[in-house]
């Protein structure tokens, strides 16, 4: 089938009143982002829709990277037509026949925009109805529960039909919330954790602690990838990559084994707070859940947050591992998350980890440690990377 134009429609925005404007427009931008590798497309914004005009475009990639845009409900696919009973009525059948394997039942919806059109919606419906019943075999209406919906819109600027509605992913149009830093590590839930930020509308960037030599460039490279798997989801994502060597070596040298793994993630906090501000980030989220290990224990939380202001986020707080693992699938993160590079808390494999440790005692073996100045230095030297695009590519100009 060759398709027009694709037709996006964005049901939570119609909520949102008078931020609309703000949505659409942070709408508008990531649909250009995500296509901005089809040089003949044409976006456009019509009463509270867009289309995507494909010029010629591949549908079904355009589909397909659309639906992985937050803030849109759903997609269809839509051919254009003449102003004509007889011009509707051929398309319809087109369109019909196209779809594999021949749907079973049917039903004709058409909206008449353009009321200089001389018939009537009601009997547009019928009359094109009649010509798909004589001919394609077989085939039934169904007012109630139709395999397909066929869509007519008959519009001053063009006469649209279209039989296909796929799912958006939901959500918010990224860029719309605000700004969050992601601690991301290698693991499965971290990139989860982004992702749901990222449904929320939040402008996502990312912070990774890194512990060369004892952890390798490849666990790196794997943090890249993750990151960059999340860009596909409307945004762009800075990594901020901290060497972490010095700390870790500094508290392994220092401090108890119990407590390596919670004054190591007090380290990563302070840190991570000091990125924040600098990049504008008003909250941090981690990949933790409740309870999925050891350290994550309301006591670990709170001796973790004891030594930053600013809010962290868990959006997996409730979440089960199968839950976790489902979502990481569905936006192909599980693959290389469970690819086998050590990470920078496998080199910090304490017997017996506390998994209720207190903030004050924490803070008595932390007094050994010069923490300003570990702190300040990591922050100093970190390095921030932007990832973006399809291919993995360095696109400053885009930030
Ligand atoms: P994940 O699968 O996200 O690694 P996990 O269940 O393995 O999570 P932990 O390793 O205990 O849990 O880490 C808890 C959270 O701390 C992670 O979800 C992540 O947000 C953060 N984190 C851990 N290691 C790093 C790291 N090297 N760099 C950045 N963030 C990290
Ligand atoms: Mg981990």
């Amino acid at each position: 089938m060759n398709y027009d134009r694709i037709l996006i429609r964005y049901g939570e925005l119609a909520l949102k009143g008078k931020n609309r404007d703000a949505f659409e427009s942070a709408l508008m931008r990531n649909v250009r982002l995500v296509l901005r590798d089809y040089p003949h497309i044409r976006i456009s914004r019509v009463y509270g829709r867009m289309y995507v005009e494909l010029n010629g475009a591949d549908a079904d990639s355009v589909l397909a990277a659309l639906q992985r845009v937050f803030g849109i409900s759903s997609v269809s696919p839509v051919v254009r037509t003449a102003q004509s009973e007889e011009a509707i009525k051929e398309a319809a059948l087109q369109l019909v026949r196209a779809i594999q394997p021949t749907p079973r039942t049917f039903r004709v919806e058409t909206r008449r925009a353009d009321k200089r059109f001389p018939v009537t919606s009601m009997d547009i419906s019928r009359r094109v109805g009649t010509h798909i019943l004589r001919n394609i075999g077989g085939i039934k209406v169904d007012l109630h529960q139709p395999d397909i919906v066929v869509q007519i819109e008959i519009r001053a600027e063009g006469t649209f039909l279209s039989c296909l509605t796929l799912p958006g992913p939901g959500g918010l149009p990224v860029g719309s919330a605000g700004k969050v830093l992601l601690l991301l590590s290698g693991g499965i839930d971290s990139p989860v954790a982004g992702w749901m930020m990222m449904k929320r509308g939040v402008t996502l960037e990312a912070i990774h602690f890194h512990s060369y030599p004892f952890t390798s460039e490849r666990s790196l490279e794997k943090v890249r990838d993750l990151a960059h798997k999340l860009t596909r989801w409307g945004g762009k994502i800075r990594l901020h990559v901290v060497p972490f060597t010095e700390i870790q070596t500094a508290i392994r040298d220092n401090c108890p084994e119990e407590y390596l793994i919670t004054i190591m993630r007090r380290f990563m906090m302070r840190i991570a707070e000091r990125v924040a501000a600098k990049t504008k980030a008003l909250a941090l989220a981690t990949g933790e859940s409740l309870g999925q290990v050891a350290s994550q224990t309301l006591e670990s939380m709170n001796t973790i947050n004891s030594v930053v202001n600013i809010p962290i986020l868990r959006p997996l707080i409730g979440m089960d591992k199968t839950e976790i693992t489902e979502i990481a699938r569905k936006i192909d993160t599980f693959d290389l998350s469970i690819l086998p590079y050590e990470d920078c808390c496998t080199i910090f494999t304490p017997k017996n980890p506390v998994t209720r440790p207190k903030a004050e005692i924490a803070a008595h073996y932390e007094e050994k440690l010069d923490v300003e100045s570990l702190v300040a230095d990591a922050v100093q030297r970190t390095v921030v990377e932007p990832i973006i695009g399809e291919k993995r590519e360095m696109a400053a100009d885009l930030f």
